[in-house]
């Protein structure tokens, strides 16, 4: 562990009751706001995996790297952790084992020979997640809409307006004619954060390799490599959000196949988390924000999943999760439906949180 990195405590301070180092406060975490303080195993075992992948990343081909790098990142495997308690939670088995077999950079089912494009299709399905001739990109890109407009449903409750597709021209922007057909992904109105801009999300989903199986913007070396550009075809496509910051926080939600999220995303879930949890009473909220962190990932992350799967299925399953109803407060601590699991004890058995 040594040789890892990891700053072990000497016996002697551990037996003088030396703790690890406290995690990020809710507002500067990383993505999932930690419940409670992680101990030294947790640090141990975190230089450890992390010697393990840059040990790794030098010997597997680029396009591997790539797809492995799109892996990481906050809550991009929290569709691996979550309890499938409803849709939203849930991935069917054949995109679960889809998104399984990707995600371990195996070889997928046989299929057809050729992509409509007229391209040889590839065993690992990177062609079909990249070919932009299939029509499947637009299709993905659904799910992580309905995805982003659920979370901003359920952390602004009854007080925030969502609306899902809306025109562009209907937010009365100057220079926007009444004729205009740019459709939005979502736009939340209502929200006490940003300053109380209207939040416009634009979801993306890129893939770190190309339709012929290369490595697209350097993403074998760089985290996140397709960002950026998602960004610069975003403005462009919007250019009159631009000059409109003050009324207006404009979003580009950018996701890669493997489940990674830009820092847009994380920062826009990491909002409203907090949000959502701090309309709960105090010793609620350590609870909360850990059980809404991974609700949240969760939905996106097995969002992204299941538009992945879609992309290469055939006959992909619908996806109108939208208008599910929100979640109630015992559901929410709990991770459990009550009408098919337990009814939330109406003491809770957990020592009171001092962390407001
Ligand atoms: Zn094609």
């Amino acid at each position: 562990m040594l040789t890892c990195g990891f700053e072990c405590p000497s016996w002697s301070d551990l037996a003088a009751g030396a703790t690890a180092p406290a995690p990020a406060p809710p507002e500067d975490a990383p993505g999932v706001p930690a419940g409670r303080a992680r101990g030294w195993q947790h640090l141990a075992a975190a230089a450890v995996e992390a010697e393990a992948l840059a040990r790794l990343q030098p010997l597997l081909p680029a396009p591997v790297q790539a797809r492995l790098r799109s892996q990481g990142g906050p809550g991009a495997g929290m569709w691996l952790n979550v309890f499938p308690v409803d849709e939203l939670l849930t991935l069917p088995p054949i995109p679960f084992l889809l998104a399984l077999r990707r995600r371990l950079c195996l070889e997928l089912p046989a299929g057809p020979a050729r992509c409509p494009c007229g391209a040889l299709l590839d065993p690992w399905g990177n062609h079909l997640l990249a070919c932009h001739s299939t029509g499947r990109l637009t299709r993905r890109g659904k799910a992580l809409e309905l995805a982003l407009a659920q979370l901003c449903r359920e952390a602004g409750g009854p007080a925030v307006q969502v609306a899902s597709r809306p025109r562009l021209r209907d937010l009365a922007l100057p220079g926007v004619s009444a004729h205009d057909l740019r459709e939005l992904d979502v736009v939340a109105r209502g929200f006490p954060l940003f300053g109380g801009r209207s939040i416009v999300v634009d979801a993306t989903l890129r893939s770190p390799l190309s339709s012929a199986g290369g490595v697209r913007y350097g993403s074998h070396q760089l985290d996140g490599a397709t960002f950026a550009a998602a960004r610069r075809d975003k403005e462009r496509k919007y250019p009159e959000f631009a000059d409109q910051a003050h009324r207006i926080k404009f979003v580009v939600a950018a996701c890669e196949i493997g489940g990674r999220c830009n820092q847009e995303c994380v920062d826009l879930v990491r909002a409203l988390v907090l949000h959502r949890s701090s309309s709960v009473a105090p010793a609620l909220r350590a609870s909360l924000r850990s059980s809404l962190a991974r609700r949240y990932w969760g939905i996106l992350s097995v969002a992204i999943q299941r538009a992945g799967a879609d992309c290469l299925s055939d006959d992909p399953a619908p996806v109108e999760f939208a208008s599910l109803p929100l979640p109630c407060l015992d559901t929410l601590l709990l991770g459990i439906d009550a009408p098919f699991g337990v009814d939330a004890p109406d003491v809770s058995r957990l020592p009171p949180s001092t962390e407001q």
